[in-house]
């Protein structure tokens, strides 16, 4: 599956930064699930090339997570079957 462009480039817009600084803002800079140093903000709703321009799911703080590596890694293990690309657009190998 080819890797899709358009979320590489969401994920580097300026409304998507600044989105993601208000999270980890909030969330202290920690992982809201265990607490440990949070590294990767995650969207609870996947963003797909179908949703990524609907505000209300890419840039909705609702929609988005902070989480550390471990917890991020789990969180896409677990929805495996749906989920193919991680927050950088990057396939995710099985
Ligand atoms: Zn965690
Ligand atoms: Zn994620």
């Amino acid at each position: 599956m080819r890797k899709p462009k358009e979320l590489h480039r969401f994920y580097k817009s300026t409304q998507w930064q600044v989105a993601r600084e208000i999270k980890i803002r909030e969330a202290n800079g920690k992982c809201e699930r265990c607490g440990a140093l949070g590294e990767e903000v995650h969207h609870k709703t996947r963003l797909t090339v179908q949703n990524y321009l609907d505000k209300s799911i890419s840039l909705n703080q609702d929609n988005l997570e902070f989480l550390c590596r471990k917890c991020h890694n789990e969180e896409h293990k677990r929805f495996s079957k749906s989920q193919q690309f991680d927050e950088e657009g990057n396939l995710i190998h099985r």
